[in-house]
């Protein structure tokens, strides 16, 4: 089933697509909801981010550039970091490159939503503890990566957490690939299988040190081949079975003083 929140005629909405079109729900996506009977055809709406995250947690360096790569040992304390919920942006919506910032990377990845609050939770039981995956674009300005090693400040500008389109309930996360284009040139395509520390391995680590509720969305890492950007070029983040998440770079409007 494929969730999505959307807008059209200045009203927001939360529905169910099939095929062309999306039934309204009202209720909690997580919980107890219904149909309300009103039906929207897809290219009538704006599709919005599928959720406002609770919170948004991410995993650093998580891919290898080929299975063979694997390590034998895992780190013992993996890198996360937090990205404010401010930052959540939906499918073509501008992000926007601050003033002052030279470089910033586009990541394209699998990001875990959570359905059920999850506190100690083994491995074999994190599945159950996942409402469903949409895509995130994880977008980066290392230049403010802290040189202890703070990655937060670089995760954290306005517009740079694209979420969406929809978030698909019926997903196998283990085998699906995470691709990016930039302005029409694949950059990266890799299977989750080429994650370092695998979904349920780092959702259980999560749940030892903090409870997580539903609507935290966890951002699984970025596949090889992330690159620099523009403003003005376009990147779409793709998992074939969730949709394509298309936005595009825009530069800071200068400040003009009048008069
Ligand atoms: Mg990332």
């Amino acid at each position: 089933m494929k969730f999505a929140r959307f807008t059209i005629n200045g009203e927001k909405y939360t529905g169910v697509v099939i095929d062309d079109v999306i039934r309204e729900i009202q209720g909690d996506m997580f919980g107890e909801w219904e149909y309300t009977g009103k039906i929207f055809f897809k290219h009538e709406v704006k599709f919005l981010a599928p959720l406002e995250p609770n919170q948004i947690i991410g995993i650093g360096a998580n891919y290898v550039p080929q299975k063979e790569d694997l390590p034998d040992r895992l780190p013992e304390i993996p890198v996360f970091f937090f990205k404010p919920t401010s930052s959540v942006i939906g499918p073509e919506e501008e992000i926007v490159i601050p003033k002052g910032v030279d470089q910033v990377k586009f990541e394209s990845e699998l990001a875990v939503v959570i359905g059920k609050e999850a506190k100690n939770v083994p491995e074999s039981d994190v599945l159950d503890y996942v409402f469903g995956y949409t895509i995130g674009n994880d977008v980066t300005a290392p230049q403010f990566f802290h040189q202890d090693g703070h990655w937060t400040l670089g995760k954290a500008f306005d517009t740079f957490t694209p979420l969406g389109p929809v978030i698909e309930t019926k997903l196998d996360p283990f085998n699906v690939n995470v691709k990016a284009r930039l302005n029409g040139v694949e950059k990266q395509n890799s299977p989750t299988a080429f994650m370092i520390i695998p979904i349920c391995k780092m959702i259980s680590y999560l749940t030892n040190i903090m409870t997580l509720k539903p609507g935290d969305v966890v951002l699984t890492g970025s596949p090889i081949g992330a690159e620099f950007v523009r403003a003005g070029d376009t990147i779409e983040c793709e998992i074939e079975e969730i949709g394509t998440l298309r936005n595009t770079f825009a530069a800071a409007k200068e400040c003009t003083k009048i008069g």
